[in-house]
């Protein structure tokens, strides 16, 4: 899957929604969508970052994307409602989300984790992913065929001492992952998730501050799998967790 080549007009005439692709992985794979043929959606917290993408799209002769900005720590269900509506309204369509933003923070045991912490970890990583879910669904269920793709981790698969809130809400997104890829099975939807692996992002460099970034890959090299699990060639696909660097 990490060789795998689109054919140029994978996404042709598809809307697809990316969140967090003001930065890091987010940011490549939305590039990626849009090369083959996709108008993204970029969502994002910082919208003069989410110009700077949305210029690098327009000078890859991409289709033009949309800029949609939402704080998913403070946004409220009726955000997350108005945000699929303007979809709807501006785009007529949706045809997948890429649920890739989210946050760390500080490595420390569960003993001495504030609620604070938990929480914002929890909002972010799993209550915006079910939110943002359950208000495009209505969107999703009118595509031809279409595709969630839920992002996880490796500290989501097998328990790690001091990620705390991070693998907790990663380990709650597999679950999500398995629970609605179940429920919509033999419907026009598929739910999958991918976990990046080791990638060259701000994040990871805040968690592992004195690694050689060189030895890591770019989000550049892991968009092939984002690439496969968006289309059409994954269409008998639901419900797996895959490693985009699988070892
Ligand atoms: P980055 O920190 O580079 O990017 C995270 C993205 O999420 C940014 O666009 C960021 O916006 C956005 N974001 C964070 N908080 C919010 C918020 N409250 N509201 C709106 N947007 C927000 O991370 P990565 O690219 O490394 O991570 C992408 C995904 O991959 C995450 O889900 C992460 O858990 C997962 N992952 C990453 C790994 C890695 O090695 N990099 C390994 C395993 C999993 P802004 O630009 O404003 O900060």
């Amino acid at each position: 899957m990490q060789d795998y080549q689109p054919a140029n007009n994978l996404l042709k005439d598809r809307v697809i929604l990316v969140t967090g692709a003001s930065d890091g992985i987010g940011k490549a794979v939305a590039r990626e969508y849009a090369k083959v043929g996709a108008t993204v959606v970029l969502h994002g917290r910082d919208i003069p970052k989410l110009e700077a993408v949305y210029d690098e799209i327009i000078a890859d002769g991409s289709p033009k994307p949309a800029i949609l900005p939402l704080n998913l720590l403070t946004a409220s269900a009726e955000q997350f409602k108005s945000l699929a509506e303007t979809i709807q309204s501006e785009l007529g369509r949706l045809d997948g989300i890429l649920h890739n933003a989210g946050m760390i923070s500080e490595l420390a045991p569960i003993e001495f984790t504030s609620a604070e912490t938990w929480n914002q970890i929890i909002q972010v990583n799993l209550n915006a992913v079910y939110l943002l879910t359950n208000a495009c669904m209505p969107l999703l269920r009118q595509s031809p065929s279409a595709s969630i793709i839920m992002t996880s981790s490796g500290v989501g698969k097998t328990g790690r001492a001091f990620w705390g809130p991070y693998a907790v809400s990663k380990f709650a997104i597999e679950g999500l992952t398995q629970v609605m890829a179940d429920e919509l099975d033999g419907s026009n939807i598929r739910v999958n998730a991918i976990n990046p692996g080791a990638t060259r992002t701000k994040m990871r460099a805040k968690a592992y501050p004195a690694e050689d970034k060189y030895q890591l890959k770019t989000p550049e090299q892991i968009t092939p799998t984002y690439l496969y699990l968006m289309g059409d060639d994954s269409g008998t696909i639901n419900g797996q967790s895959i490693d985009a660097q699988p070892k």
